[in-house]
C-alpha cells in the first residue's frame, strides 16, 4: 500500500510503504523524488510564498507558515517512523509542547510527570500555571499514584519516557489505558528513545512529542520540535494552533533533520552499544557510587523498559562515592572529549550537570524529590569509538 502524502495536490505517490522496516523507512519514508526535477534529496524550499493561478487556486501551497514542501516531507517521514497518521514540525520542542497546552482551556487539568525536562517544567508551573491550567506533579513510575489524581477536570497525562536525567521509565501501555478511562489524552515525550527504540503510539499514546533538537536531528547543528498523532481531527486542532501561533520551523532546519533522520538507526545502535559498555565500566570503578542506566538490572525501570523498548539508549547518570559536590565539579572539568554542554543526542559524546544546566528552572526541592541531587553527572553517549569515551572517563574520574 502507498501512502499518498497528507498535503492535497503537490506530491505524487510516496516510495514508502507502511510494511517497511524502520532502516528502510528512516531512509525512505515521507521521502520522494522533487516531481519537478527528480531530486533525489529533498529540496530546501526557500520560500515564503507561492504563485496561484487564479485566486485560491493553487498546488496546495499558499504561505510558509502554514505549509512548506520541505517541512512536508519531514513531516510525513516523522509519521511514518513513529506509526502514527499525522506529523507537525515546530521551531523547538518546546513550541510543540506549548501546541499541545493551548489545547486545554482554563480549569482543565494536567497530570504530568515529577521528572520532566526543566525547560517543560518551567513551560507549565512558569507560565501556564498564570492561565489558570492546574498542573499535578506524579511519580509515574506508579500508575496508581496518576489515578489518584484523576478527576472531571483532567483532560491530559503528560509524561517523558524515560526520563532525562534520571531515566525513570513509565508504562506507556497502562497509563494509556488510565487516561482514555478518564476521558483524557496522553501525550509522551519519546525525545530519549526516538522511535528506533519506542513507538509510543502503537501503546496506546495520542500525541507523541519530540525535540528534534536531540537524537532525531542527531548532530547538535538544528532546533526543532514534532508532534506526531494518530488521529486526523486532533492533527486538525493542533495543525490550527501551529498555523495560528506561528512556531513553525524553517526549510533548511527541516532539511537537516531529514537529512540526520537517515542514519538514526545507525546512529541509535552505536549510541546503546557504547552506553551499555560504559555503563559496565562505571559499575566496577571503585570511585563511581550510583549508576542511572536502563540496561542495569538494578534500574527501577529496567523490566518496563526491556518490555516497551527496543534497546536501552545512549544516556547514562551517575554520582561518585561519598557524593561530594566538588569532586563531582572537578570530573565534569576535567573531560577533554566528553565536551560539558546541555544537550543530547549529538554524535558527540557529552557531559552535563543537570542541577545547574538542564534542571537549573526546577527548584532544589522539586529535584531532589527525583533524585536530582547537585553531584550527578549526566553522560550523553555519542558515537565514537567506546574506547576513547572510557579512556577519556578513566582520567577525569582520575
Ligand atoms: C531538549 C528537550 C526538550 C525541549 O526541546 P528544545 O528543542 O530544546 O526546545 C523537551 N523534552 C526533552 C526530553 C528534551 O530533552
Amino acid at each position: 500500500m502507498n501512502k499518498v502524502s497528507d498535503n492535497p495536490v503537490y506530491f505524487v505517490l510516496s516510495t514508502y510503504n507502511t510494511r517497511m522496516k524502520f532502516a528502510t523507512k528512516a531512509v525512505h519514508a515521507g521521502v520522494h523524488p522533487d516531481p519537478l526535477t527528480g531530486a533525489v534529496m529533498t529540496p530546501i524550499y526557500q520560500t515564503s510564498t507561492y504563485a496561484q493561478v487564479s485566486p485560491g487556486v493553487h498546488k496546495g501551497y499558499e504561505y510558509s507558515r502554514t505549509h512548506n514542501p520541505t517541512r512536508t516531507q519531514l513531516q510525513d517521514q516523522l509519521a511514518a517512523l513513529e506509526e502514527g497518521m499525522h506529523g507537525l514540525c515546530f521551531s523547538s520542542g518546546m513550541a510543540a509542547i506549548d501546541t499541545v497546552i493551548k489545547l486545554l482551556s482554563p480549569g482543565d487539568e494536567v497530570i504530568a510527570s515529577n521528572d520532566l525536562y526543566g525547560g517543560t517544567y518551567r513551560l507549565f508551573s512558569k507560565v501556564y500555571t498564570d492561565f489558570g491550567i492546574t498542573f499535578h506533579y506524579v511519580d509515574m513510575t506508579d500508575p496508581e499514584l496518576v489515578k489518584a489524581k484523576i478527576n472531571k477536570n483532567t483532560k491530559l497525562i503528560y509524561t517523558e519516557t524515560p526520563t532525562n536525567p534520571m531515566l525513570s521509565v513509565t508504562d506507556i501501555a497502562a497509563m494509556a489505558a488510565i487516561a482514555h478511562s478518564a476521558g483524557a489524552l496522553l501525550a509522551v515525550d519519546n525525545t530519549f528513545a526516538t522511535p528506533y527504540l519506542q513507538k509510543p503510539i502503537t501503546m496506546g499514546a495520542d500525541i507523541v512529542i519530540h525535540s528534534l533538537t536531540k537524537y532525531m536531528g542527531g548532530h547538535s547543528d538544528v532546533v526543532m520540535g514534532a508532534l506526531i498523532v494518530n488521529n486526523t481531527e486532533l492533527k486538525d486542532r493542533l495543525a490550527f494552533i501551529q498555523n495560528s501561533c506561528g512556531a513553525t520551523p524553517g526549510p533548511q532546519d527541516c532539511f537537516l533533520v531529514l537529512r540526520g533522520i537517515k542514519t538514526l538507526h545507525l546512529r541509535m545502535e552505536r549510541h546503546c552499544h557504547n552506553a551499555r559498555i560504559i555503563a559496565d565500566w562505571l559499575m566496577n570503578h571503585p570511585k563511581v557510587g550510583h549508576v542511572y542506566y536502563l540496561g542495569l538490572p538494578h534500574h527501577p525501570g529496567h523490566t518496563i523498559a526491556a518490555s516497551q523498548m527496543k534497546d536501552f539508549g545512549g544516556m547514562i547518570s551517575f554520582i561518585l562515592k561519598g557524593d561530594d559536590y566538588a569532586q563531582a565539579i572537578k570530573v565534569m572539568e576535567s573531560f577533554k572529549l566528553f565536551t560539558l554542554a546541555e544537550s543530547l543526542g549529538g554524535v558527540e559524546s557529552l557531559v552535563t550537570h543537570p542541577a545547574s544546566m538542564t534542571h537549573a528552572a526546577v527548584p532544589a526541592a522539586e529535584r531532589i524529590k527525583s533524585g536530582l541531587t547537585d553531584t550527578l553527572i549526566r553522560l550523553s553517549v555519542g558515537v565514537e569509538d567506546v574506547d576513547d569515551l572510557i579512556e577519556d572517563l578513566a582520567q577525569a574520574i582520575g
